[in-house]
């Protein structure tokens, strides 16, 4: 089987082409390194089965000779990150609407079965103690730029049940939920290699507002086993699915946790959410996902929990530390939670 992974060079593609090649299958990876990283890919480069084509999704002829010659596509590549999307809100609903509109009507063309990677965001502020894809969405104003993405995604999922419903192309919406792991970077604004970074290096962990606000995070390994699961089964085509890992956390016990796990010094600094994104922006006060319909038809079950999440990063950033002081001084033990963390392949 051929694989594209559109984003292949940044967090989440990245693990996908791994565990696709790993499956060992081809996989053809498609990044514009606006935010992907080649080090994502540098063990994978000397591998037969595995290509990394340097383009955008903008380019619709490009996306089409690609998404043409292939089996399956992960459509993972979108603007992504709050601090991202809030700087660079204009490029990003471009990307995020004709970059996906590129794909999808390839894989309408070509019949290519299509993993379309949406996100929790299109919930908005819905309060819901556990979120299911039918689920009313609430959404702020479209002038309040943090919707921008919610938005863009939303058009994107329309867009794919319409091209499944009208043309049946076989078309999968997976809404992800706060996926991290390693290699994911703090740049664009995720929590969790930000509290991570700033607690190994013994800063004051920055909680934006008070702190109260939740998220569930998924582990990478756990979320890619879940988008192939969901690209081989066809009863899934035309559906939407919740991936993520409902173990709910305020952001502040989060603060405490990522404390505590890494047994730093560091103190929690509370910071205003204007003083954090500006003036008028709006968060996302609860999100938890309901993951039954993925558990019933994929037997989606993520099994790496919030600590050997944590751990998981701490490990990537000790041996990072290590590799870069040169790997003098004795190499950091592995922690027990991280070594499990292979996950499962299907
Ligand atoms: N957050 C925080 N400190 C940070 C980065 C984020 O307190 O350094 C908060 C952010 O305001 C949000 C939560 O952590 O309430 C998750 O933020 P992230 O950007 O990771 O994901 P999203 O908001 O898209 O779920």
């Amino acid at each position: 089987m051929r694989a594209l992974v559109t984003g292949g060079a940044g967090f989440i593609g990245s693990h996908l082409a791994e565990r696709v090649l790993m499956q060992g299958h081809q996989v053809v990876a498609l990044d514009d390194m606006s935010t992907g990283d080649a080090d994502n890919l540098a063990h994978l480069n000397d591998h037969l089965g595995f290509e990394l084509v340097k383009g955008s999704i903008l380019d619709a002829a490009l996306v089409d000779d690609l998404v043409e010659a292939s089996d399956v596509a992960f459509h993972l590549a979108a603007a992504v990150g709050v601090h991202l999307i809030l700087n660079r809100s204009l490029d990003g609903l471009r990307t995020n609407v004709h970059g996906t509109e590129n794909v999808l009507q390839s894989a309408a063309r070509h019949g290519t079965r299509t993993v379309l990677a949406s996100t929790s965001e299109v919930y908005g502020k819905s309060t819901a103690p556990i979120l299911c894809e039918d689920q009313d969405r609430i959404l702020g104003s479209p002038l309040v730029k943090r919707w921008s993405y919610a938005e863009a995604k939303a058009l994107d999922e329309t867009l794919a049940f319409l091209l499944f419903s009208e043309h049946g192309a076989p078309i999968v919406i997976a809404r992800l939920f706060n996926v991290t792991g390693p290699r994911q970077t703090g740049r664009y604004g995720m929590v969790m290699p930000r509290f991570v970074d700033l607690a190994m290096r013994g800063r004051p962990l920055t909680v934006y507002g008070d702190g109260s606000q939740t998220r569930s995070f998924c582990h990478v390994y756990d979320a890619a086993d879940g988008l192939i699961a969901l690209a081989e089964q066809p009863d899934a085509y035309g559906g939407v699915f919740n991936i993520g890992r409902p173990e709910e956390v305020s952001i502040r016990e989060l603060a405490e946790r990522v404390i505590r796990l890494t047994g730093s010094a560091s103190t929690i600094r509370y910071v205003a959410y204007a003083q954090a994104y500006g003036d008028g922006f709006e968060d996302t006060m609860r999100r938890v996902p309901d993951i039954s319909r993925a558990r019933e038809l994929i037997g989606f079950d993520p099994a790496l929990c919030l600590d050997d999440i944590i751990l998981s990063i701490v490990d990537e950033f000790r041996l990072s530390a290590w590799a870069r002081s040169g790997g003098g001084a004795a190499r950091p033990a592995r922690p027990r939670a991280a070594r499990s963390g292979g996950g499962r392949v299907r």
